[in-house]
C-alpha cells in the first residue's frame, strides 16, 4: 500500500509493532469492524473503520467486516445493506471476510456451558431490580446472589431449559462467577446470557436466549482469529472481562486477541449517536437517514462529501487515548481541500439582478470560452453565450456604495468574469422604488484573455446570461444543532436548529443544466455544490451546497 508509508505512527501502531517484533500471533495482524446493524453508519464509524482497516493494510494484514447482531430487538437487514454500501463507498474491501456474530450462537452457547462446567458461571433468578441492589456501588462492594452457589448440574439443566424456551424474558440470566467485591463494577458477576423471545433478522426463532455484548465480543474476535481488537474508550473498563472470558476457555489459551481502545470522534454541532439520529428520522425532523444534513455516511455522500475528504479528515484527527471535541470547521476544510482542484468552477446567481449592456450589438451572441478551473488548465474550458443581457448577484450592486465596495454602483466599472469590463450608467426602478435593472456600457477592448492592460478594475463579478441561464433549485445547509456541543443542558430536540435548510432558486450557466447525479462544482463565490441524487431529474438538477468557500479553520503546519 503506497499510502501506508505516509501514515503517521500512533500508539496502536506502536503496540502492533512490538507484537510483530516479539513474534506474537505468528506475526499476523488481523482487525475487524464490528457494527451493530441497528442504524446507519455515521462519521464516527468512519473513523473506527479507517483505524481498523487502514491499520491492517499498513501491516499487510487482514480485516473482517462483522455484524454484531446479538441484540435482535433493534436490528434490521436495511441497516446491514446500508452499512456494506457505505464501507465500500469509503473504499475498503473486506473481500470474502464478511461475518455475522449470529453465526456463532451455537459455539457461544457451548462456551457458556464450558464456563458453567468449570464452576465459572451460574444461572441467576434475581430480578433486574434485585440485581441492581446486590451490585453495590463504586464505593461499596456488592453482595453475592443467593443463587450463586447452585451446583454445576443444576446450572446446566437450567441453562438448557432457558434455551428450550421454558422461561420468560427476564426471569433468569446466566452470569459469570467472578467477584462481587471487585472495584471494577463490570467484573461483579456480569451477565453472559439473557432470555429474549424475539425474531432475529437472520436466525429467526431458533433462539430465545442471546449472549450479552461483553461475553459475545471477545468470542467473536477469538473465533475469527483477530489479533488486535480496536474499539472506543468506553470499553476500557470492560477489557478485564474481555480477557477473563478468553482466559477461561480452553480454545483460546494461545494468542488470544488483544483489546485496544482509542478516543471516540466527536464534532462540534454534530449529532453523533445512532439513537439520536434515529430519533431525528422517526420524528420527521430530517427526511431520512440520508438527509444531506445528517452526519451519516449516506447523508454526507448525498450532500456531496467525497470518500477521500472523509478519510483525510479522519487522518487529520488522528488516534488519541483521550476524548476530545473536533471543530466541524476541520471537516469542512477537508472537503474544500479535496474539491479545490477536482471541481470545475462555474457561475451561478442566487439572487439575480438584470444588467443590460446598452452598446452591445443587438441580436449578437458571442460564445465566450472560459477555463473550467484556472488552477487546472488541463480541465479545459466551457462556452458561455454572451448577448449583452446578464444576471448578476443583487448584492453585488449598491446604489450608494459603502467604503471599500468595489463592485457595481453608479459610475463604476467592473469586470464580468470571463467577458468584458462594464460600467454602470443608469438604474431602473419599479414603482415601489426597487432596483430592477442596471443599464451599463461595455468596452470591446477589455475582453477577458485578450491581454488588455489599458486600465484596471477592482471588482470582478460572476454572472449568468439572462436568456440562456437555467433556473434550478439550490439547497443551502446549516448545522443541525444550535449549540456547539451535542451534550448541552438542553433537551436534545430543543437544541435542533430550525433553520438548517434553505431552498432557493438559482440561475446557473447552461453547462450546469447537464450536471449528473453527485457531480461536484464550485459555484464561484458561493461554495462547493453537488447534484442531489434523489431529487434531480435529467432536465433539472437540484444542487446541494456541500460547503461554503470561507473557512474559519486553519490546518496547523
Ligand atoms: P452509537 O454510540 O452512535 O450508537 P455504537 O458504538 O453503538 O454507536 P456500533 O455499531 O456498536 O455503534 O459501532 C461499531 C464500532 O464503531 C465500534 O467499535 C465503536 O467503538 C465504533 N464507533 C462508534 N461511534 C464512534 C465514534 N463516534 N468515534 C469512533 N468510533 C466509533
Ligand atoms: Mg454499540
Amino acid at each position: 500500500m503506497e499510502n501506508s508509508e505516509k501514515k503517521s505512527t500512533n500508539f496502536i501502531h506502536e503496540i502492533i509493532e512490538k507484537d510483530l517484533a516479539a513474534g506474537k500471533y505468528q506475526k499476523r495482524v488481523h482487525t475487524r469492524f464490528p457494527p451493530e446493524p441497528n442504524g446507519y453508519l455515521h462519521i464516527g464509524h468512519a473513523k473506527a473503520i479507517t483505524i481498523d482497516f487502514a491499520t491492517a493494510e499498513k501491516y499487510q494484514g487482514l480485516y473482517n467486516l462483522r455484524f454484531d447482531d446479538t441484540n435482535p430487538v433493534k436490528e434490521d437487514t436495511e441497516y446491514v445493506d446500508s452499512i456494506m454500501e457505505d464501507i465500500k463507498w469509503l473504499g475498503f474491501d473486506w473481500k470474502e471476510r464478511l461475518f455475522y456474530a449470529s453465526d456463532y450462537f451455537e459455539k457461544m452457547y457451548n462456551y457458556a456451558v464450558e464456563l458453567i462446567e468449570k464452576g465459572l458461571a451460574y444461572v441467576d433468578d434475581l430480578t433486574a431490580e434485585e440485581m441492581r441492589e446486590y451490585r453495590g456501588t463504586l464505593t461499596e462492594p456488592g453482595k453475592n446472589s443467593p443463587y450463586r452457589d447452585r451446583s454445576v448440574e443444576e446450572n446446566k439443566k437450567l441453562f438448557a431449559e432457558m434455551r428450550e424456551g421454558k422461561y420468560e424474558d427476564g426471569s433468569k440470566i446466566v452470569r459469570a462467577k467472578i467477584d462481587m467485591a471487585s472495584p471494577n463494577l463490570t467484573m461483579r458477576d456480569p451477565a453472559l446470557y439473557r432470555i429474549a423471545h424475539f425474531n432475529h433478522h437472520r436466525t429467526g426463532d431458533s433462539w430465545c436466549i442471546y449472549p450479552m455484548y461483553d461475553f459475545a465480543h471477545p468470542l467473536e474476535d477469538a473465533i475469527e482469529g483477530i489479533t488486535h481488537s480496536l474499539c472506543t474508550l468506553e470499553f476500557e473498563s470492560h477489557r478485564p472481562l474481555y480477557n477473563w472470558v478468553l482466559a477461561n476457555l480452553n480454545d483460546f489459551q494461545v494468542d488470544a486477541p488483544k483489546q485496544i481502545e482509542f478516543a471516540r470522534l466527536e464534532i462540534t454541532r454534530t449529532v453523533m449517536s445512532k439513537r439520536k439520529l434515529k430519533l431525528l428520522v422517526d420524528e420527521g425532523i430530517v427526511s431520512g437517514w440520508d438527509d444531506p444534513r445528517m452526519p451519516t455516511l449516506s447523508g454526507m455522500r448525498r450532500r456531496g462529501f467525497t470518500p477521500e475528504s472523509i478519510k483525510n479528515f479522519c487522518e487529520m484527527v488522528g488516534v488519541a487515548k483521550s476524548n476530545s471535541m473536533v471543530d466541524s470547521a476541520m471537516l469542512e476544510h477537508a472537503i474544500r481541500d479535496d474539491l479545490k482542484l477536482k471541481a470545475p468552477r462555474l457561475m451561478a446567481v442566487l439572487n439575480p439582478l438584470k444588467v443590460v449592456v446598452t452598446n452591445w450589438p443587438k441580436g449578437e451572441v458571442e460564445m465566450l470560452d472560459v477555463p473550467l478551473n484556472q488552477e487546472v488548465p488541463e480541465m479545459g474550458s466551457r462556452q458561455i453565450p454572451f448577448n449583452g443581457e446578464v444576471y448578476v448577484e443583487r448584492d453585488d450592486f449598491m446604489e450608494e456604495p459603502v467604503k471599500k465596495f468595489y463592485r457595481l454602483f453608479p459610475g463604476n466599472e467592473v469586470r464580468l468574469r470571463g467577458a468584458y469590463f462594464v460600467k454602470c450608467n443608469e438604474i431602473i426602478k419599479d414603482e415601489a422604488g426597487e432596483v430592477i435593472e442596471l443599464r451599463c456600457t461595455y468596452d470591446p477592448e477589455t475582453k477577458s484573455g485578450s491581454g488588455f492592460t489599458g486600465r484596471k478594475v477592482r471588482g470582478t463579478l460572476h454572472w449568468v446570461p439572462a436568456n440562456h441561464s437555467v433556473k434550478t433549485q439550490v439547497r443551502l445547509y446549516d448545522y443541525l444543532l444550535l449549540d456547539e456541543e451535542e451534550q448541552t443542558s438542553k433537551d436534545f430536540l430543543e437544541n435542533i436548529n430550525p433553520n438548517s435548510i434553505e431552498t432557493i432558486d438559482a440561475w446557473v450557466e447552461p453547462e450546469l443544466a447537464k450536471a449528473k447525479s453527485l457531480e461536484k462544482f464550485q459555484f464561484i463565490r458561493h461554495g462547493y455544490f453537488s447534484v442531489d441524487p434523489k431529487d434531480s431529474t435529467d432536465e433539472a438538477p437540484v444542487f446541494n451546497r456541500v460547503v461554503s468557500l470561507k473557512s474559519s479553520w486553519k490546518k496547523k503546519k
